[in-house]
């Protein structure tokens, strides 16, 4: 969260609060029947209709999932921007367990109320979320990507996102080592679900050394036994001495704890809003001389795969598209020491500029 947002969210209003992050819309939406408590916000229509996914996360209060959607439409913006997609940014929440509280009938309904916004908002899949749910959702609306790609969809959207980290991270490698090679660099991978585990194939393959941790221990023993790599508890993994770490489970591991602990030569993974304050731990990172690639930038191969399904082009295609995350993140990498300022800034700069030009 920005160190802003941080300091109004105890004492302002919402919709104080959207007019400092700059959203347009927060709807709420609830349904006796099925249960379904859901909140939608539109950040950004200035590029395009704003399409998000829809994470489904059991909240401990509404503030923490409206904050959460808040953030995360936000980033969907810069992410669309930055790599130059016509799309807005916006995302939706679901209040609940997705492993007890999920049904079709709520996925349904959850869909009726998307199609009320008449396109300015498509969804997607998120955390708690499957193909299949978005199969429920389209039977309410035809404004929902990341649908199975035997109904004409773009299929899951998390190995494309995983192949951006990749690449991603390769830059950094680039940018720190002078060689993008990761064989035998000590990396790991926190969050081994649906994109942990495919960029834990791409480092596999590549002989790095890679270290997993996962709240999910089902999940452990199963990469464990699929890959060569070796598991780490949660209390040892920000002491641990490392070349890369690479967040892939929720957000906001990174804060100045955690900053401190840290030994690691690069930052570079999937997890949305990875800074607790984008402001003062995107400088404590870089006071620290660690290479950090900004989440929004890296993680924004699932978000072309998706606007491959609204713009009518193939997976090559979009695996293709998203390669070029490479010299975005090299070129962000540069400016950020060219103008002495942090990676976040310089991406967040770009993100911006074409947010305020008129250039679609
Ligand atoms: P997922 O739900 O499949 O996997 C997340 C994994 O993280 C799970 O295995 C979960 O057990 C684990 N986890 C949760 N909290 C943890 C913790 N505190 N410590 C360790 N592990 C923990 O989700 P996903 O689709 O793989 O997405 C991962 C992250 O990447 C999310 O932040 C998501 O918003 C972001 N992201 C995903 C996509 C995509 O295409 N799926 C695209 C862009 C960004």
């Amino acid at each position: 969260m920005s160190s802003h947002v941080t300091q109004i969210k105890s004492e302002n209003s919402f919709l104080e609060i959207m007019k400092v992050m700059g959203h347009e819309q927060l709807v709420f939406c609830q349904d006796k029947k099925t249960g379904l408590k859901a909140i939608i916000a539109i950040h950004n229509t200035k590029l395009g209709p704003a399409l998000g996914g829809t994470r489904m996360w059991d909240y401990s209060s509404e503030e923490e999932a409206v904050i959460d959607v808040l953030r995360l439409s936000r980033g969907m913006s810069f992410k669309a921007a930055i790599t130059g997609l016509e799309l807005g940014g916006g995302k939706a929440v679901i209040i609940g367990d997705a492993k007890t509280q999920k049904t079709p009938e709520l996925m349904q309904r959850f869909g009726k109320f998307v199609d009320t916004l008449n396109g300015n908002y498509i969804t997607a899949e998120d955390v708690g979320m499957n193909e299949k749910d978005m199969e429920y959702v389209r039977l309410a609306t035809k404004h929902v990507t990341g649908i199975p790609e035997k109904l004409g969809g773009s299929g899951d959207p998390s190995p494309v996102t995983a192949y951006g980290v990749y690449m991603g991270m390769k830059a950094c490698a680039m940018h720190k080592w002078g060689s993008d090679s990761l064989k035998g660099k000590k990396i790991v991978v926190q969050g081994v679900g649906h994109v942990g585990e495919s960029l834990v194939a791409h480092l596999n393959d590549e002989g790095a050394e890679i270290f997993i941790n996962d709240i999910n221990l089902e999940q452990v023993t199963l990469i464990c036994k699929k890959y060569n790599v070796n598991s780490i508890q949660s209390s040892e993994m920000f002491d641990f001495d490392m070349d890369i770490y690479s967040p892939c489970a929720l957000g906001a591991t990174l804060n100045p704890i955690s900053i401190e602990k840290l030994k690691c030569s690069i930052i570079c993974g999937a997890a949305n809003n990875q800074l607790e304050d984008e402001n003062r731990d995107s400088l404590l990172i870089a006071n620290k001389a660690i290479i950090f690639a900004p989440d929004f930038l890296v993680n924004a191969g699932g978000l072309i795969n998706v606007y491959s399904e609204i713009k009518k082009f193939s997976r090559e295609e979009a695996l293709s598209q998203t390669r070029k995350i490479y010299n975005t993140t090299l070129d962000i990498l540069r400016k950020s020491q060219v103008e002495n300022i942090t990676s976040y800034a310089a991406a967040l700069k770009i993100a911006n500029q074409r947010l305020l030009s008129n250039n679609k």
